[in-house]
């Protein structure tokens, strides 16, 4: 039997676990401590692909500039922790994209995106709070709501479904919001879970289809020969036929000791646990102006978002939380006073150009990374898995799946 190793037990690597698994594989997973214990399961549950359009597309470099030193911005670059190269290649990335129109196809993958992850969610026997269509992007300023109509009419173009609502109608609709909104969008297409019940739906399907799950054990290495090796950190060794490469945003550093280098930077996020008596919420918000989404769950209302480039320093600074909420509650009031429970960060694995690498390194076919996925592993997570079991099928990425290639990273690196 085919024997794959999976290095890292996020999102991506335990969902490919399952799928791999179920196809007829041996499946050994290798996690360096629990399985979702990061971004995985500290995120804001919402899997969006209509939401997928690398940010920030339509910027110049001087804005750009101006938009991440200010303190007010809810993406903060530090230009000491990230190096002027690095911001520079995340820049020039996105330009390259906005050249090529090349997300779009990714977005356009997205009804296979739910579709495959609702397949897994069927299987599970746990509730894991799957809702569809209940998803409200809320604005207060006049300038972004007409850029959100003309997107709302793109992302139509590309096979999902948007509705473009008046203030009457979301504050009919979500009567919570402060009155000083101005309209917004309803995704119809796209659904929210709970991330952290979901990575628990996906761990007892992977033991359910006999995956060797290893958590508390880091990969130190990784040697090919014509298999893959692994080594852990208490010694054990493993040989396999594949190994796939999970580790989020640790790929550049595990990746690199196969002499390949990869830019995938740690985009640090907040989540902020709300504990609620009531259902203050019907809908799951996205406070546009401020990247924070407002999910309302069974027990709590997590609020989760923004995006600091300050390298893999798990910090809460005071400041920025303290930021975050005064901002939330302009848009929803009745959250102030309401008792926090948790306040967590978690790293996004970013890519220059916010498209997941996916795909096997060149010149071995044997080493297949799947990393980057950034603001929307979540959402693409699924995707992920089927485009590696198609993969795995012919030994050849499926057609028209180009645009994940590590190669077009490599090439400039050469
Ligand atoms: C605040 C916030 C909000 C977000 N909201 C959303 C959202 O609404 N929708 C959405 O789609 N996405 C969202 N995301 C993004 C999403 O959470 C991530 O893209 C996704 O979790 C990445 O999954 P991953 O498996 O690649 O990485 P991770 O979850 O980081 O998992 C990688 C794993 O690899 C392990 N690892 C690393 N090195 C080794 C090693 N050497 N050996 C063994 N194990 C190793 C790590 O311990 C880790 O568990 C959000 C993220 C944040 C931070």
């Amino acid at each position: 039997m085919t024997h794959i190793l999976i290095v890292g037990g996020g999102v991506i690597g335990l969902s490919t676990a399952v799928v791999l698994a179920k196809e007829g594989y041996e499946v050994s997973l290798f996690e360096r401590d629990n399985v979702g214990a990061h971004a995985s399961s500290n995120n804001a549950g919402l899997v969006v692909p209509s939401m997928y359009n690398p940010y920030p597309l339509s910027l110049d470099f001087i804005d750009l500039i101006k938009k991440i030193i200010s303190p007010k911005s809810p993406v903060r670059i530090s230009i000491r922790k990230m190096g002027c190269s690095a911001i520079k290649s995340i820049f020039n990335a996105r330009q390259r994209l906005k050249k090529s129109g090349s997300w779009r196809k990714l977005r356009r993958l997205g009804i296979f995106a739910i579709e495959y992850m609702e397949e897994l969610i069927k299987e599970m026997d746990i509730d894991v709070e799957y809702s569809k269509g209940e998803i409200l992007e809320v604005y207060k300023s006049r300038k972004l709501f007409e850029e959100a109509k003309w997107y709302a009419k793109e992302v139509e173009i590309d096979g999902l479904e948007i509705e473009l609502l008046t203030k009457d109608e979301i504050l009919t609709i979500e009567p919570s919001l402060s009155k000083n909104i101005i309209g917004g969008l309803r995704y119809v297409y796209d659904g929210s879970i709970n991330p952290r019940k979901y990575i628990q739906g996906l761990r007892i399907l992977a033991e359910k289809y006999n995956v060797d799950i290893h958590e508390n054990q880091e990969v130190i290495s990784i040697k090919t020969d014509e298999a893959v090796n692994v080594k852990l950190n208490n010694g054990e060794k493993y040989r396999g036929d594949y190994v796939v490469i999970a580790t989020g945003p640790w790929t550049s550093s595990i990746i690199s000791k196969l002499g390949i280098n990869l830019p995938i930077y740690p985009a640090r996020g907040y989540v902020i646990d709300i504990k609620v008596d009531t259902h203050i919420l019907k809908h799951q918000l996205m406070l546009e102006e401020i990247k924070v989404v407002a999910n309302p769950y069974k027990e709590i209302i997590r609020l989760a978002g923004v995006m600091d480039f300050v390298g893999f320093n798990p910090k809460l600074p005071k400041k920025r939380i303290h930021g975050i909420l005064q901002d939330v509650y302009t848009y929803i009031p009745k959250l102030l006073g309401h008792r926090i429970i948790e306040i967590k960060s978690a790293f996004r694995p970013c890519t220059p150009d916010e498209i997941p690498i996916i795909g096997p390194i060149p010149k071995n076919k044997k080493v297949i990374i799947a990393a980057g996925h950034c603001r929307f592993g979540l959402t693409f997570s699924a995707l992920t898995s089927y485009i590696i079991k198609d993969y795995l099928s012919e030994e050849e990425m499926p057609s028209d799946m180009d645009i994940f290639s590590p190669t077009r990273f490599l090439e400039q690196h050469r």
